[in-house]
């Protein structure tokens, strides 16, 4: 007898496996998908492990198998193992991630007689098991729900089970199928003969109805229906045009249903790989030689190069030299990132061998995706995040571009990191992992100079020339700006800037931070920002009790009515919403075209697309948006960026606000000078001495890296130290309180009882979103070297929820 663990679908089994043993007529191999009977239940469950002895005496059997291919590799099931482990989630999420999307749908129970059954029992049956043994027989198997529904749920429940105890009946389980809405378009038909249709045209021209017979010549030519979408693009035609035709019926609207065919099979143009520039084959050199050397510790690489600068590039080439090897690869980018743009890239080198995984893709596609990618369709596969769980085989290179994004954390269960898991992975395949950044995480550039990662520099950009400079960055302090009686939120450098752009025919970029708002306080006279004196964070201002509140040690003190550094009366609540500038702008400008880019304008991907095209294709003169602007775009009419405030993103009470300003400041000022046109970059700030904005400016990472890690190392930060965040959340402010200084005295008792040393705990604190959802949060945080292992010997109550290695303590 041989016995599995597995890693069952329900909440009670957290982070355990369960033994079963395996009839001898089962092959069951790590990685499989299995039946599992669970209380009364039967569950699906994934294989984690075989074993020669069970883990307890008493074991049920396995059902069967859900699936003949085992649907996790084994590194996949060691990956779901460790992040169980180390994030502290429930081990089927971790498990979850890897399988095949919609494969937690509900389960569907069929019934069947046995073939061959005992005449005997039957006739000694009570009549209704006998009557439902009678309708068995005469259909090959009966949806539970069926019988449900003819016989009443518990009647049918309880003769089901009479006839399988005795042995005359059988269940079997399906999963539900996936549902797959079929798509269609409108397609454009051509009414008329060809023949005809070089006439209707002639005629439409003399008319001067030019867009008209374009379309009628368009249509001819293609002798097929064309989709609307195409036609409206390559022509330029609108929808009156084609309805115009349609009324005087030259043509026909037709809704056909279309295959949803994704983006990376259509037919882009191969584009061969250019020579690489001196730097870019120092830094491929180092890559080519990992790739190739099949040693099997992991090889970590740190790209380091500002935008422009050729990462992409090597990228690809690593990845034809991975696929030379005869392995795979994985590219993950940031969800906003996963432009059409992107997507060619890859594409053009690598045609009809990539695959593109995202959100917005069904159910169905993401289903058939997945499986194509396990059957090793695919040489490189791109999407977010969750890309890195895709089931590709031999992987040999995992790629993590933007690697400092805040976006690979994931915000629900299981709280994983991207990276950390893409190191594992690695770890675990024998791969080779390349993290690329302009401005790498800090955390990411510490373990590069301690030796763990491998540092790579690419320091000149190769767009749109070699060498090109870097666009020059202006600080203007807003304070002279005020004092010169200047209360407009443009300063007068900001306001001719965009005047000469917009009227030179070039566009321009604003952008402001929402985020934050009024969370700091700051004298508008001098600049000074009130902060915690012992975590140095900002201090935020609590409207109930009006008192200013430190957000990481709780310390309270009034507000102070004059500045303690220049004693001016002016502080101020800062806070400045992109509507509010869009309206001032308008106000300012009022002949400049507009476009606002930010959540509330992009809740759907589609919009989100719309605005990039209709500011690329210059339909606008000037885009306002969050930081979503800074992410990724390419637009070589960009002359000028422009960020409103640099002041919201410094302030925010957390210990990486400054690095979290520095790389959307650097991210910003990249946006500009990728065109011939060149650029020219204006940060506005009312502390302009500030570590983070000055050496954004001058866009030396290097320079910001070695202030932020000296206040690292002083506060002990990460990465001196791995912090958890222990969330607890309450209908009840008070009760909440209460029960968080609970959970901290237990950490203690616990703490001092196993003698842990180096673990400090800091709180509890109210959240910095104090209520959400109705509900009050409080919260502790963690300080040390081994929590997840100090963590997982205590059970937190439902109310709590913890996160390993947070990327914001907000
Ligand atoms: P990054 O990823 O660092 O932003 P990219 O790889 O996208 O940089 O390179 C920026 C631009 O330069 C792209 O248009 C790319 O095609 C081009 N490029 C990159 N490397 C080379 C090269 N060796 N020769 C010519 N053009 C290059
Ligand atoms: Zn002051
Ligand atoms: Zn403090």
């Amino acid at each position: 007898m041989k016995y599995a663990e597995v890693s069952v679908n329900s909440p009670i089994a957290q982070r355990r496996t369960f033994s079963y043993a395996i009839p001898p007529h089962l092959d069951i191999k790590v990685g499989q998908a299995v039946w599992a009977p669970f209380g009364e239940r039967t569950l699906q469950g994934i294989v984690m492990a075989l074993t020669p002895y069970p883990a307890v005496t008493e074991t049920r059997d396995i059902i069967d198998v859900i699936e003949p291919h085992p649907l996790l590799s084994p590194a996949q099931v060691d990956l779901a193992r460790w992040i169980s482990e180390y994030y502290l989630s429930p081990l089927f999420d971790a498990v979850a991630l890897m399988l095949p999307p919609g494969f937690e749908r509900k389960t569907l129970t069929f019934i069947s007689a046995v073939p061959t059954p005992d005449g005997q029992k039957i006739s000694s049956l009570p009549t209704p098991q006998r009557q439902l043994f009678e309708l068995l027989k005469k259909q090959s198997q009966i949806n539970l729900k069926e019988l449900e529904k003819k016989l009443g749920e518990k009647k049918a429940q309880t003769t089901v089970s009479q006839l399988v105890r005795q042995g005359l009946a059988v269940r079997k389980y399906e999963l539900e199928p996936i549902r797959i809405r079929p798509k269609t378009m409108p397609f454009l038909h051509l009414n008329v003969p060809a023949i005809d249709a070089p006439k209707i045209s002639a005629e439409l021209k003399k008319q001067r109805a030019l867009k008209q017979a374009s379309l009628i010549d368009f249509l001819c030519e293609r002798a097929e229906p064309v989709p609307w979408s195409e036609a409206k693009q390559k022509l330029g035609v609108s929808r009156a045009i084609a309805d115009a035709l349609a009324r005087r019926k030259y043509i026909t609207f037709k809704e056909i249903e279309v295959r949803r065919e994704p983006i990376s099979r259509q037919y882009i143009a191969p584009s061969p790989p250019p020579r690489l520039t001196r730097a870019q084959e120092n830094a491929f050199s180092r890559i080519s030689k990992a790739i190739n050397d099949k040693r099997t510790r992991p090889d970590i690489f740190l790209l380091h190069g500002v935008t422009g600068s050729g990462k992409t590039e090597i990228y690809l080439q690593a990845l034809a030299e991975t696929v030379k090897a005869g392995r795979r690869g994985i590219v993950l980018v940031p969800e906003i990132a996963l432009t059409p743009q992107t997507i060619e890239r890859f594409v053009s080198r690598f045609p009809q061998r990539v695959a593109v995984l995202h959100s917005r893709l069904s159910p169905g596609e993401q289903y058939d995706e997945w499986r194509r990618i396990r059957d090793g369709d695919f040489d490189v596969v791109i999407g977010p995040r969750s890309a890195l769980f895709a089931p590709q085989p031999d992987l040999g290179l995992i790629v993590l571009d933007e690697e400092h994004e805040w976006t690979y954390k994931q915000e629900n269960p299981p709280r994983y990191h991207a990276r950390s898991a893409a190191v594992k992975l690695a770890e675990l395949t024998g791969a080779v992992v390349i993290l690329g950044s302009a401005t790498p995480d800090v955390g990411t550039y510490f373990r590069a100079q301690e030796g763990a990662c491998e540092l790579l520099r690419l320091p000149e950009r190769v767009v749109p020339v070699e060498n090109a400079p870097m666009p020059r960055v202006d600080i203007v302090d807003m304070r002279d700006e005020l004092k010169s009686g200047n209360r407009s939120i443009f300063s007068r450098a900001l306001s001719q800037g965009i005047t000469q752009a917009v009227n030179g025919g070039e566009q321009v970029i604003l952008f402001l931070n929402r985020r934050g708002g009024a969370t700091f306080i700051q004298c508008r006279h001098c600049g000074f920002v009130l902060r915690c004196r012992r975590c140095e964070i900002p201090l935020t201002h609590h409207y109930a009790e009006d008192m200013l509140v430190c957000h990481q040690c709780n310390h309270k003190t009034v507000v102070p009515d004059r500045c303690p550094q220049c004693s001016s009366r002016q502080m101020k609540y800062l806070g400045l919403g992109t509507q509010k500038l869009e309206q001032e702008i308008s106000y300012a400008m009022p002949r400049a075209r507009l476009l606002r880019w930010d959540s509330d304008m992009t809740r759907s991907r589609e919009s989100h697309d719309k605005i990039l095209r209709q500011f690329r294709n210059h339909e606008a003169d000037i885009l306002i948006g969050t930081q979503m602007v800074a992410k990724g775009l390419d637009l070589p009419r960009v002359t000028l960026v422009g960020v409103v405030s640099a002041d919201t993103s410094l302030n925010l009470p957390d210990f990486r606000a400054g690095e979290r300003a520095f790389q959307l400041l650097s991210q910003v000022a990249g946006r500009a000078g990728r065109g011939p046109l060149g650029g020219h970059v204006i940060i506005q700030t009312f502390s302009p001495d500030y570590y983070a904005i000055q050496a954004a400016a001058s866009h030396d990472y290097l320079a910001f890296y070695e202030k932020e890690i000296d206040y690292r190392r002083q506060l002990n930060n990460p990465p001196f130290c791995r912090l958890a965040l222990l969330t607890c959340s309450h209908s009840n402010d008070a009760a909440c309180q209460r029960e968080a200084e609970k959970m901290r005295n237990v950490l203690a008792l616990e703490r001092d009882a196993r003698g842990v040393s180096n673990l400090s705990l800091i709180g509890p604190t109210p959240a910095f979103i104090h209520r959400l959802r109705g509900r009050y949060r409080w919260q502790l945080i963690m300080r040390g070297a081994e929590l997840s292992s100090f963590l997982s010997q205590i059970t937190l109550p439902q109310s709590w929820t913890v996160d390993i290695d947070p990327v914001s303590l907000l």
